[in-house]
């Protein structure tokens, strides 16, 4: 009887989201078991394909498995972490085993050891000459030329020659050409993202609280035992001198840790700390490296050279094989949410992997998300505390303005008068300010200018939007809409506007009041080209700049000692967003954003500009009191059927024809009625239109959803595949950090 293998192929397609069984021809039996990368006959094509740990079931028609590519890619306990992310975020097998192998590893692994690279070998003026020419007299060749200009680190042959759709003779004639450079190595030393850093010996030494927070994890990681940590501790708590002390403890105890931080605040200054601390022990991961540097990272990982990992969300599937802790920086950060398929929460697939390896989880944060805080006082997870500021330095005073009485006393600008004069004293006495607006691309709300009054939903409690091209307000959420208001329901009043402004405007308006300021903005225009975040952060903290403008960017993990006035020039905007999580985003923000302050030896203050100085989340950033919003959030969490009261799944439906979305939505959701379940909508999305698609979506809230999850799994092929027909994409978000 032959061997067979249980064997996954690497294609995202509905027939193919199981496991298909080959034999194991005698050559490849010492080399085919779990992890390993092959070739096989599928239908009239060769593809690339996993051997899994499953059980083989005999089939009539067996075929072999033609080639192999590479061995131990993944572990059984990394398949287990496959199965489960399937049936947990209702992803292909191969999406979800994607994560755990990045494309540069899937592609390039079978080259050997030794990847080859090229580079382009010419500048990039004298490369784009050569392009002109190639283009008319061998097209394959500019191809590859085009491709290498677009990647001047380099990039793996097999991937080129994939990219370009060229052939290896073409590469050969370009490299005769002097254009291009083969190389076989990983990146050099002093181009790996991090680890050159002097080490630094001495160790501050901890205070109380840090000292008890350290013991208990640490008891965790010497007893290798799974427990959650929720470490609270505000802003300059000394929150990053305990997660080094747990990684060191890993170290000591032979394993490693994985530290995940929100992409944008993978600042250098992180990092430094870091390295600062292991060395080369640290790895980075994330996707602004160049897939070389990636690879070459990942393979450090791999081998054991480095243990320390640090990167965004997807860090958590590298492939470290003894893990002793994981931390989420800043646990709460919707940025650990991944928006496309498969659509995984870090935080519940970190609880997943500590579990696995009996690893300690430290979720820190000053303002934890309400679920986690829940689940802390539950007992569920252990809460430690860090509850003032290393060295006794103050939490920054916050000045709450209210834009009401602005616009009473004849003052129109986006400036406050408060904030206004704050700026002038700073640029006086020679300090630093951070102007923060968090202004996405998107439609505005509408409000009352008397009297602050917001339009809302009377379901929802969500703030309506208004929608131009039948002027009509909307709820966004549950499908509810009236016609605008003419005057203020409220005070009667007429001065009702769509409210809305901008970063650039803000940076005009500095430019305008104090001609001698110097500023700088950062947010998704400015730092578009590679290298321009770096530059526009340097240039700050060298004091090349009076004034830092910017969206949520400038809100985290920055640490410049000479800001001592944080400007928000309106705290209504992210408030206001028809997202039921809107108004812990904005409270979370403006903690984060106030923290930017006073963390030298200048004290720093927080001007903080609003419609609405009583709203809950505005009136707890104020006083800093984190416990009294948690207590408010909880209350409406619980009356509105949220987390951590309910589980949801969000079903999304996209077509060309809006009837359609909805009917395919109603026809899922009638299938799925049962007791368990509430059922939301079908309702539009809060962007109805997106790239000439029409969104609807159902919202499904149970206490627990796992039997629903599978039922939901049961239905979803029918329903796709009818969908189809009607030219609707169903995308299905478990766990949704985001309602837009
Ligand atoms: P958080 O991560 O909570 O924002 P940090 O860990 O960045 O806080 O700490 C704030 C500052 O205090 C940093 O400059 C850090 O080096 C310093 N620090 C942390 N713990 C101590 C300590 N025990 N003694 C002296 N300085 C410390
Ligand atoms: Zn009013
Ligand atoms: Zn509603």
């Amino acid at each position: 009887m032959p061997e067979l293998a249980a064997v996954l192929v690497d294609q995202v397609n509905p027939g193919t989201n199981r496991l298909f069984t080959y034999s194991v021809p005698p050559e490849f039996t010492a080399r085919v078991r779990c992890g390993t990368q092959v070739k096989v006959p599928f239908q009239r094509r060769y593809l690339t394909g996993y051997v899994t740990p499953e059980p083989a079931p005999e089939v009539p028609g067996l075929k072999p498995i033609a080639e192999v590519l590479a061995e131990d890619l993944f572990t059984p306990q990394d398949w287990e972490l496959v199965r489960w992310l399937s049936a947990r975020y209702l992803c292909h097998l191969v999406e979800a085993l994607r994560l755990i192998l990045p494309p540069e590893v899937r592609n390039f692994r079978y080259a050997g050891r030794h990847v080859e690279w090229v580079a382009p070998n010419l500048a990039a003026e004298e490369g784009r000459a050569l392009l002109k020419e190639l283009e008319r007299r061998a097209p394959a060749q500019a191809r590859l030329l085009a491709a290498l200009l677009e990647a001047p680190g380099g990039i793996p042959r097999a991937q080129l020659l994939k990219e370009a759709g060229a052939g290896p003779e073409s590469l050969k004639a370009l490299i005769r050409r002097g254009a291009a450079a083969l190389r076989v190595e990983g990146p050099a030393l002093e181009e790996r993202p991090c680890c050159n850093e002097p080490r630094r010996r001495e160790l501050p030494e901890l205070n109380p609280a840090q000292a008890r927070a350290v013991s208990a994890i640490t008891a965790a990681i010497r007893d290798e035992r799974f427990e959650t940590f929720l470490l609270h501790g505000v802003t300059g708590s000394g929150k990053t001198e305990v997660y080094l002390r747990a990684l060191a403890a890993a170290l000591e105890k032979g394993k490693g840790g994985i530290v995940l931080v929100p992409e944008i605040a993978l600042t250098p200054q992180t990092l430094k700390r870091f390295s600062e601390r292991f060395g080369s022990e640290v790895a980075v991961l994330h996707s602004g490296l160049s897939a070389r540097v990636r690879y070459a990272e990942w393979e450090r990982i791999r081998q054991g050279q480095s243990r320390v990992v640090i990167g965004a969300r997807s860090a958590l599937f590298a492939p470290l094989r003894h893990t002793g802790v994981i931390i989420l920086d800043e646990e709460q950060e919707p940025a650990y949410k991944q928006e496309e398929s498969p659509r995984y929460l870090a935080r519940e697939v970190a609880i997943f992997r500590a579990r696995q390896d009996r690893a300690a989880l430290i979720l820190g944060s000053a303002t934890p998300a309400v679920e986690t805080y829940f689940k802390a006082e539950q007992g569920q997870y252990r809460l430690l505390t860090l509850p003032a500021r290393v060295g006794g330095r103050p939490l920054p005073e916050v000045k709450v303005v209210d834009m009401r009485a602005e616009l009473m006393a004849g003052n129109r600008s986006i400036f406050s008068s408060s904030l206004a004069e704050a700026l002038a004293d700073v640029l006086r006495r020679g300090e630093q300010a951070i102007l923060f607006l968090n202004r996405r691309g998107y439609s505005t709300f509408v409000l009352c200018r008397q009297c602050g009054l917001v339009a809302t939903c009377p379901h929802c409690d969500l703030a309506l939007t208004l929608h131009n091209h039948n002027r009509r307000l909307v709820c966004h959420h549950c499908g509810f809409t009236r016609e605008p208001y003419r005057t203020c329901p409220r005070c009667g009043s007429r001065l009702i506007r769509d409210f809305g402004c901008g970063t650039e405007r803000v940076e005009a308006e500095v430019a305008r009041l104090f001609p001698a300021a110097r500023v700088l903005r950062l947010d998704s225009d400015t730092t578009g080209r590679r290298g321009a975040y770096e530059e526009i952060l340097g240039a700050f903290s060298n004091q090349k700049a009076d004034v830092l403008v910017g969206t949520q960017m400038v809100a985290k993990g920055l640490d410049f000692s000479r800001v001592s006035l944080i400007g928000i020039i309106s705290a209504d905007l992210a408030l206001n967003l028809p997202d039921p999580y809107a108004w812990e985003r904005t409270f979370q923000l403006l903690e984060q954003v106030a923290g930017r302050a006073g963390r030298g030896e200048v004290p720093g203050r927080v001007v903080l500009q609003t419609y609405t100085p009583d709203h809950p989340s505005i009136a707890c950033a104020e006083r800093h009191a984190y416990l009294d919003f948690y207590r408010l959030e909880l209350a409406r969490r619980s009356r509105y059927h949220y987390p951590p009261f309910a589980e949801v799944v969000l079903v999304r439906a996209a077509a060309p024809a809006e009837e359609a979305a909805r009917r395919v939505l109603a026809d899922l959701a009638g299938r799925l009625k049962s007791l368990e379940v509430r059922i939301e909508g079908p309702a539009p999305c809060p962007f109805l239109k997106v790239g000439d698609y029409f969104r609807w979506q159902v919202t499904f809230k149970g206490k627990d959803l796992e039997g629903f999850r599978r039922r939901l799994a049961e239905e979803l092929p029918a329903v796709n595949s009818y969908g189809k027909r009607l030219g609707v994409r169903l995308s299905v978000d478990v766990d949704p950090v985001s309602y837009l």
